[in-house]
This record gives structure tokens, sequence and C-alpha cells, in this order.
């Protein structure tokens, strides 16, 4: 390990965006590391809009005792928009420097880690970022914290309405997360065979559907299930049950997951994940190359240059949607 930044000793942590379950482990990793590194740490609550209120408060080892095994964050999460706002990131640069604090560890996604890096850059903040969002949709990490419980959350859900499917020999429209990644729908969808997946932004091929509902009724199935990513507009899993009706008389139901993706306990690979996470985060804080965010790579956690991680992640991972297509004749 390199030397250690003797200039940072008090730091803090916030969740901003969307909550994701393992948002806990990562705090919890965050601030028991720290102690041990001898630094004070603060917690920040609701995001930015927490830190622009001076909304702070002092953890210590027990302040994150029991909450591994817990959803959402106990630190709660916000959105900022006023965030965009360069004056009012010099107001919140101010806050903190106020309250001695030396560096930030911003747990969250894409949007979150832009305003941390616009910190650092802005006024040279030390910010370290750590993936918090349950789309598995940020740039440089193989994983982010929350991806896994949401699929198996949805997966679970979907299981359940194979077996009424099944039952009834019905087709099912299951609308998953997902406004602009794929992630959560390939891997449902893969999971739980479905017969078809929708991809967001992605052209909805409907008589492709009907023609592969039709191809499984001939061979046999005795049950269909789409998996549909959310995507920009609301409501797209009504216009395939709509259209499905209308070209082949399939009736088929409709079925929205929502927000039940978001929480619940994390599963034991999100914990493992989030707990690595902050672990990592603080030592790289202490180390000095900020900004950076911390990464699953291969297997390893690793810290990388925040700026790696400010993109989405625009693969449709390809390789992944022949699989899912080869498996779901
Ligand atoms: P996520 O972090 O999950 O991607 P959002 O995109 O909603 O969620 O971003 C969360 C918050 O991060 C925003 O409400 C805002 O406070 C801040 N943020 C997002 N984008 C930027 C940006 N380009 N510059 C500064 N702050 C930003």
């Amino acid at each position: 390990m390199n030397q250690k930044n003797e200039s940072i000793k008090t730091i803090a942590v916030l969740c901003s965006g969307g909550d994701s379950p393992g948002m806990n482990c990562a705090i919890r990793a965050v601030v028991r590391t720290a102690l041990g590194e001898g630094l004070k740490v603060y917690g920040i609550r609701r995001g930015y809009a927490g830190l622009l209120e001076g909304s702070f408060v002092e953890m210590d080892a027990s302040s994150v005792g029991n909450i591994i095994q817990h959803g959402g964050t106990i630190l709660q999460t916000s959105r900022c928009p006023e965030f965009h706002e360069a004056e009012t990131r010099k107001e919140a640069f101010h806050i903190l420097k106020r309250k001695k604090i030396d560096g930030l560890i911003v747990i969250g996604g894409n949007g979150s880690y832009n305003g941390a890096y616009q910190l650092a850059q802005e006024h040279g903040l030390p910010v370290v970022g750590i993936p918090g969002t349950i789309d598995n949709d940020i740039e440089g990490t193989d994983y982010t914290v929350g991806f896994d419980t949401a699929v198996q959350t949805a997966v679970e859900a979907v299981d359940k309405i194979r077996d009424t499917a099944h039952s009834h020999a019905r087709t099912f429209v299951v609308e998953v997360m997902g406004r602009k990644s794929p992630a959560i729908a390939l891997h449902v969808g893969v999971c739980t065979g479905a017969e078809n997946i929708v991809f967001p932004s992605e052209d909805v091929d409907y008589d492709q559907i009907s023609a592969d509902i039709r191809r499984g009724l001939k061979r046999g199935k005795s049950s269909s299930i789409i998996i549909c990513a959310e995507g920009e507009e609301p409501g797209l899993s009504y216009k395939i049950q709509e259209k499905l009706k209308e070209s082949s008389g399939i009736d088929a139901h409709v079925c929205i997951l929502g927000h039940i993706q978001r929480g619940g306990n994390p599963s034991a690979i999100d914990r493992f994940l989030a707990s690595r996470m902050g672990f990592v985060a603080v030592k790289a804080m202490l180390e000095g190359n900020t900004p950076v965010a911390t990464a699953y790579v291969k297997g390893e956690v690793v810290s990388i240059p925040l700026e790696n991680s400010l993109k989405k992640k625009d693969d449709y991972l390809p390789h992944f949607v022949e699989l899912a297509r080869s498996l779901s004749i």
C-alpha cells in the first residue's frame, strides 16, 4: 500500500440518487474501516440535499451495528437538482470545510458520481465513489451494489408468475426496472427461461414476439413469459399486451414489478461486494490518488479513476443476448 495521506483526518459518507440493497453494508464498511484508521467519520443524511442543509451525524462503530442485513439506507438518499449549479457545489464545499471534513465518499450511480467529480475538479476535494445502483450500468465496474439482489427479487417474482402462467396456459408480460439499462431484464430473462426479452430503447418487434409465442405453443409449451424493461416511457408492457391481442389474438396479462425490486435484504453477494468496496474506498482515500471510484474488475475490488466511471455502460452484452435467444426456443 502507498503511504498514508496524513492530511485526511475526517471524512464524510453519503448516499445519493436511487437507493439500492447493500448501501447499508457499504456505509458500515466505510465507517468501521475509517475508525480503524483513526479517522473521524460523519454520515450525511439525504445525499447532496442533506449536505446543503448541514445534516451531519457523527458515526461510531455501533451507529452501523445491525444494519448489514437491511435494504435501503440508514442515511437516506435524495435527488438534488440544485447540485447541477456550480454555485450550489461551492456552498456545499464550504459547508464541508467548516465542518473540517477532508474527504467525501459518495455511494450512488452515475449522476451522483458526476456531482462528486465536479466537487473534486472545482474545489480539489478528495472524493471516492462507491457504485450503488440496481441497474448495473456504471462504466468501469462489472457489478454495482444492489444489482444481484434486484435480479434475485425479480426472478423470485417471475417464478411465481410462471406457476400461474403454466397452470392457466397463459402469456404474461412482466415489466422489470431499467429505464436505460438492459441489465436487469437480460439477467431476469435468462434466469427465468423467458420466451422473449424486450430491452429499453430497442424497437419492439411485435411480430417476432407473437411468432415466438405461437411457435412455443405449437411445440407444446403451456405458458410464455415476456420480460420487458420499463424503458423511458411508462406503459410499454401494456402496449405489448395490446399489440399481441390485435395482431395475433393472444390474451397476455401484464405484471409490473416496480419498486419491490429496489428494496429487500441484500443478497450475500451484494453484502460481500459492498463490504469490500467500503473498505477499499477508505484505503483509496488515504492513498490520496483521488478522485477515484471503487470497481469490481475480473473478481477483484479495485479503485479506478472516477473519470472512467462517469458514464453509463452502453453495451447490450451481445453474447448474452445470443445466449438468451438460443435458450428460449
Ligand atoms: P444516480 O446517482 O443514481 O445516477 P441521479 O442521476 O438522479 O441518480 O443523480 C443523483 C444526484 O446527483 C442528482 O439529484 C444531483 O444532485 C446529482 N447530480 C446528477 N448529475 C449531476 C451533474 N451532472 N452535476 C452535478 N450533480 C449531479
